[in-house]
């Protein structure tokens, strides 16, 4: 059995999902203070060539040159950048996913060309790692490791983006069984216009089983120039202008049957598992983006005058650098700690194994999704607030911000938009307790009968961060509070409330949040970093995310009671929710001080 090296620095495996009802301490969590000392090297070397070699290439890229993209993605393989998630026996470096999303975060300066590679190193080569016949393998992952080979994915069509499995793209096995014959139409294909290998998803007719005689998704692995492949005309885009989007189309397209990727009908799992290792991916890469915009917004902020003074001097600029700050610091915390327990899952699975690999990964779907929608976000807070502290020069195209703010919509469109993102958090969640696989309904059960028996005394705690951890008990306490009053009334029909689920799915991002900021201003606490800015910062995003748990579990509660039942419910809301507030205002001055000392994010 061919496992991965647990990484020195890997955490216990803790279940996916389990966060709401467990109380972490900051050594079962992985931050970017545990990097090994290996990992912030590949960090260095991946920022330096992103600065040195992208972003002077940028005006190039984005007049889609393509050969510039090439050229670079071919210097990142030589770095070994493209080739961390592929085994050593196919040429690449067979290194943990924190590596990879290190990677991943660093890289991304440059939107478009951040999009390029993850489309590469992501979604175009871990479905041949993962789900790939040993031929397959040898056949292509040396040449995708190495950037001779660029490698894209085709999921979506015209008519099914989130509804993928509603694909109309077909697949036909001959009738000597060499081969399958595709016709169809993939759209919004990221590197179609250059890459040389796709996964293509197709439906294709079950010969066996359960599913005999129905079409499944099914995917093949399509080698460009392979006669009945044309790809079709460039998308004129609002963002990410320099990455390449264009449509497949599948004539007749004959595709040896060797290149069959997996099993027939098996398509569903490749297709949404590579989708949870883009969501936390995207996540990493929003997260470098709002660093470098952060970079920015400090440079200009500094040299900027009006009224006598650098426009840093001002209060209201400063609360946006520090907002800047704490979305990169948050965002770093919950990213690596996702990671970093899918490494802890992976670290005892073979590697051979797609099936295992799925389940390992698929525990941590919640995860997955939540560090996707908080990145996002909170990169496209951080760009508009960026384009602000430009002022006008925010506007117009010479000024970095400009492009920031356009490339960053994306984030929260692809690998599964933020609305099927909530959809799938709560949906995981409620399915996992009503399997008895999470023991959220036991959790929920505790809580009635706690908050029914009228106020209780809340556990001291000492330190800087004991009001925080107050606001996460009783964040998660209201979680599960409004969560459990909505199961209650619907039931299995819940589903068919969206705008209750994603009420739900905002406080248990928010709750994921907030206690991985404070678990990791903890941990700075008792080592590394500068304590006083991470323990600010904690305290900050913890009051934030509180207010915002709040409007959402009012919302819930007013959608699920009336009248004196609601009244009830409100009442135990404001008795969880009541707490002093910080000084927010004092601590997001001090947070914005230290960057404008630093002239950068810094910790
Ligand atoms: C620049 C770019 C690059 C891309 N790269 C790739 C790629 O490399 N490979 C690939 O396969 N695809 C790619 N995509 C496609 C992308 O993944 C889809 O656009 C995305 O999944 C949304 O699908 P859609 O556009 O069909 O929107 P739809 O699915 O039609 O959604 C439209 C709206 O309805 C909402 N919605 C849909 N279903 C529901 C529901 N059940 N409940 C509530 N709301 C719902 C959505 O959230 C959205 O707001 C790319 C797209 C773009 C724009």
């Amino acid at each position: 059995m061919a496992t991965l090296a647990p990484a020195s620095t890997a955490t216990r495996v803790i279940p996916g999902g389990s966060f709401l009802i467990s109380n972490p301490s900051p050594a079962d969590c992985f931050f970017p203070e545990d990097f090994t000392e290996e990992q912030r090297q590949i960090a260095q070397t991946t920022a330096e060539f992103a600065l040195n070699e992208v972003v002077p290439a940028s005006d190039a890229i984005e007049a889609k040159d393509f050969s510039v993209t090439r050229r670079l993605i071919k210097q990142a393989s030589d770095l070994g950048l493209t080739s961390v998630d592929i085994p050593e026996e196919y040429g690449g470096l067979e290194m943990d996913k924190v590596t990879s999303a290190i990677i991943a975060e660093n890289i991304a300066k440059q939107g478009s060309f951040s999009v390029a590679f993850s489309a590469h190193v992501g979604i175009g080569t871990l479905p041949i790692v993962w789900y790939g016949t040993p031929e397959q393998k040898k056949k292509y992952l040396p040449k995708l490791a190495s950037g001779e080979f660029i490698g894209a994915y085709a999921l979506s069509e015209s008519t099914s983006g989130s509804d993928a499995l509603n694909a109309r793209t077909r697949a036909v096995l001959s009738s000597d069984g060499q081969s399958y014959v595709l016709n169809g139409e993939k759209m919004w294909i990221s590197n179609a216009g250059f890459a040389d290998l796709f996964t293509v998803f197709a439906r294709c007719e079950v010969k066996e089983g359960k599913d005999a005689g129905k079409e499944r998704l099914t995917a093949y692995l399509i080698e460009r120039g392979t006669p009945g492949l044309t790809i079709g005309s460039e998308e004129h885009k609002l963002g990410i202008r320099g990455s390449s989007t264009c449509p497949l189309i599948l004539t007749d397209c004959k595709v040896p049957a060797a290149n069959l990727l997996g099993e027939v009908g098996k398509g569903h799992h490749i297709a949404f598992n590579i989708l949870n290792v883009g969501r936390y991916k995207l996540g990493n890469a929003a997260v470098g983006a709002a660093r470098m915009c952060l970079g920015n917004g400090i440079r200009y902020a500094k040299e900027r005058k009006a009224f006598g003074k650098t426009i840093s001097e001002f209060g209201l600029i400063q609360e946006k650098l520090a907002a800047a700050a704490i979305g990169v610091f948050i965002g770093e915390a919950l990213s690596y700690r996702t990671v970093a327990m899918i490494d802890a899952a992976l670290a005892g699975v073979d590697q051979q194994d797609p099936a295992a690999i799925q389940k390992a990964i698929e525990d941590y779907a919640v995860e997955c999704s939540i560090v996707k929608v908080w990145d996002s976000e909170m990169l496209d807070q951080v760009v508009d607030d960026v384009v602000q502290i430009y002022g006008g020069y925010g506007y117009v195209e010479e000024y970095p911000a400009e492009r920031a703010y356009r490339d960053s919509r994306i984030n929260r469109i692809f690998e599964g938009t933020n609305e099927i993102n909530r959809l799938i958090i709560t949906g995981w969640l409620i399915k996992s307790a009503m399997s008895g696989k999470l023991a959220l309904m036991p959790a929920i059960k505790q809580l009635m009968d706690e908050v029914m028996a009228g106020p209780s005394e809340r556990p001291e705690r000492e330190g800087s961060l004991a009001e925080a951890y107050a606001l996460l008990d009783s964040a998660k306490k209201l979680t599960l509070f409004a969560a459990g009053a909505a199961t209650q009334k619907y039931m299995q029909q819940l589903a068919d409330q969206q705008e209750v689920m994603a009420a739900i799915a905002d406080m248990v991002i928010e709750a994921y949040a907030m206690e991985s900021g404070i678990l990791r201003a903890n941990k700075i606490l008792s080592g590394k970093g500068s304590a006083d800015i991470a323990t600010a910062m904690a305290r900050v995003y913890a009051e934030k995310a509180m207010e915002k748990i709040e409007i959402s579990a009012r919302r819930v509660l007013a959608a699920v009671a009336e009248g004196d039942m609601l009244r009830t419910q409100l009442t135990i809301l404001r008795r969880l929710a009541k707490h002093d507030p910080a000084d927010t205002i004092g601590l997001r001055r001090q947070i914005a001080q230290h960057v404008l000392r630093a002239g950068k994010y810094a910790l």
